[in-house]
């Protein structure tokens, strides 16, 4: 059963970056205003992410990875009303099947911090011998997660990571897109032993200026904001796009649908086709586009990675968001 869990496991978490983004939204799903980010090996060696979030409560701990724990679902009804990002509790147990995970968290009303150990859904000690029970420990509030060794027990997907740097690409790809996304929430990402590089990113920071600080002020200079009123669905767009007087040899564009980082191909294409009116051949756009939507209207199970998305009137909606796009870019035209 544990190869099976395994297996399973490792089609939900494909490469680091995407144990990183369930972390990720596990942190500011628990109303975290800072989220930071280490990372050693590309992810590989050490992913750690520390949240000053509502943290996790000694008597949760015992069950934290096992399949279908989550604090998001309290009923049924709630299964097509999901607003949180996750809603399935299978992140932390998938990740617990092919690393080894650690957890140190405190809630506001806990005098000590709980620190656990897990494996294969199940808590384990820290040394070979001890207990496995949480040991308390001194901490402040909030939830820290360290996942080690991802995939030491998948010796054929851990050798397919040729490039730790490429890994680390992606992760701080990732960071930069829920930085620009969570105004109000601090990020930092850093590589373990080279704390001068990475991002940054302040509380406090507008999302211009945190589109400005990941994507630099050529980008900002030539911005235009939109926003669409809500539509007789419950559907509502706004953003950031570049106008005519800018453009990139490849499209960027930050896509969130109801606060999750997603892929859509089809918005991409047809936002792409929109700027070929007034971008020269080749040029492409920075699009940060946040979609919400009725989510009883989105199925976000398509793939595995649950990351390209589809949605009811999905062609409409995409419509009427470059229709939208489209006006804006004719406003500065003229
Ligand atoms: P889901 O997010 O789909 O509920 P996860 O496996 O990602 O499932 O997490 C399981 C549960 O663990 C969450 O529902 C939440 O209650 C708790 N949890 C995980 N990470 C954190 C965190 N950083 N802070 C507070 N609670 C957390
Ligand atoms: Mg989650």
């Amino acid at each position: 059963p544990d190869v099976v869990n395994r297996i399973a496991a490792g089609e939900i978490i494909v490469a680091p970056v995407h144990a990183l983004k369930e972390l990720m939204e596990n942190a500011v799903d628990a109303g975290s205003t800072s989220v930071e980010v280490l990372v050693k090996e590309g992810g590989l060696k050490l992913l750690q992410i520390t949240d000053n979030g509502c943290g996790i409560r000694k008597e949760d701990l015992a069950i934290l990875c096992e399949r279908h724990t989550t604090s998001k679902i309290t009923s049924f009804e709630d299964l097509t009303s999901i607003s949180t990002y996750g809603f399935r509790g299978e992140a932390l147990a998938s990740i617990s099947h092919i690393a080894h995970l650690s957890v140190t968290t405190k809630t506001a009303d806990s005098d000590v911090a709980w620190r656990a150990h897990f494996l294969d859904g199940k808590l384990v000690p820290a040394k070979p011998g001890q207990s496995p029970a949480p040991k308390a420990t001194a901490g402040r509030n909030g939830t820290q997660i360290c996942v080690e060794d991802l995939f030491f027990n998948v010796p054929t997907r851990r050798r397919a990571f040729r490039y730790p740097s490429d890994e680390y690409n992606k992760i701080i790809d990732m960071v930069g897109r829920y930085a620009v996304h969570c105004e109000g929430v601090a990020f930092s990402c850093k590589k373990h032993g080279d704390p001068g590089t990475g991002l940054s990113i302040q509380a406090s920071a507008k999302t211009v200026d945190r589109i400005r600080q990941i994507h630099g002020a050529n980008v900002t200079n030539e911005l235009l904001e939109f926003s669409t009123s809500e539509d007789r669905w419950g559907f509502q767009a706004d953003g950031f796009a570049t106008n005519a007087n800018y453009h990139v040899k490849k499209t960027t564009l930050l896509l969130f649908i109801n606060h999750r980082c997603v892929e859509s191909t089809h918005i991409k294409k047809a936002i792409e086709q929109v700027y070929a009116a007034v971008l020269p051949k080749n040029g492409r756009p920075f699009v940060y586009l946040n979609l919400n939507i009725d989510p009883a209207r989105v199925d976000v199970n398509v793939h595995p990675t649950k990351r390209e998305v589809h949605f009811l009137n999905e062609d409409e909606i995409i419509q009427s968001i470059c229709e939208h796009i489209r006006s804006k870019l004719a406003e500065v035209d003229t």
